[in-house]
């Protein structure tokens, strides 16, 4: 199954589910009680929208060996959290707006899981239940700030840093998926999933025993290699096996 958040003209925003390219909305909780009414109406008629509006959107770096090598650092000895602040989120296909105050923006193309249930201290076994579904983020960093910075608050924090989407599958299987970037439809990142040190299990666990995860809430599970840079007019793709393309314009 895949649930979106969508918006059809000026009418307030919805969630909904798909069925062969059409939408069919979501009456109740997507993350409670629901009930599926009937898709009718053309995906291609209505804008998508970040599916999720989490209370936080927690973030592991150097989650792929790779990566951590190309930016001369150990892969650390338990995974490295931090937070990006919900201000960030931004919608498929809207643009990743550069500021001013950096010259040097990367793409960081991730795998995110979508929590559905809260939890505490969650056991990696557990986690699957806590799991709605998983989704395709961009960590888009402020790569000069993070490293003037000795935390990472400024550099990943600014408005439109987080686009994700462009839905949520319930029965996608993060094991071992090929994730790729794409800038201007040229190759960036590749790399499996099955290349994350900390697994999604072992993630979950992890940041439950230090904060309570919400419905909604978002983790996004690090970057392989190939980070790059974006520049205004750039169209960045984030693809995954399986689950499909996060795109989004840079201005
Ligand atoms: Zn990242």
């Amino acid at each position: 199954m895949r649930f979106i958040r969508y918006q059809k003209e000026e009418e307030s925003p919805r969630y909904g589910w798909i069925h062969d390219n059409k939408i069919g909305d979501i009456e109740g909780d997507l993350f409670g009680e629901f009930r599926r009414l009937d898709a009718t109406t053309p995906l291609e008629e209505v804008k998508l929208l970040a599916p999720s509006q989490p209370s936080k959107i927690i973030c592991v770096g150097r989650n792929y060996a790779a990566h951590a090598k190309e930016h001369n650092a150990e892969v650390p000895d338990l995974p490295l959290i931090f937070l990006k602040p919900p201000s960030s989120l931004n919608n498929p296909n809207d643009s990743i707006i550069l500021p001013h105050q950096s010259k040097q923006v990367e793409h960081e193309a991730e795998l995110v899981a979508v929590i559905g249930k809260r939890g505490r201290n969650i056991i990696s076994e557990d986690a699957k239940e806590h799991i709605l579904g998983y989704t395709i983020g961009n960590d888009v960093t402020a790569r000069d700030l993070q490293r003037a910075d000795r935390l990472w608050t400024r550099g990943k924090g600014f408005d439109s840093f987080a686009p994700f989407g462009p839905w949520i599958d319930t029965e996608f299987d993060p094991s071992d998926a090929v994730i790729t970037c794409r800038v201007n439809g040229q190759m960036r990142q590749m790399a499996s999933t099955r290349d994350m040190v900390f697994s999604v299990g072992s993630i979950i666990a992890f940041i439950s025993s230090v904060m309570t995860l919400e419905p909604g809430d978002l983790i996004f599970t690090g970057t392989p290699a190939g980070v790059g840079v974006l520049l205004k007019g750039d169209v960045v793709e984030v693809d995954i096996e399986g689950l499909g393309v996060l795109s989004n314009s840079v201005e």
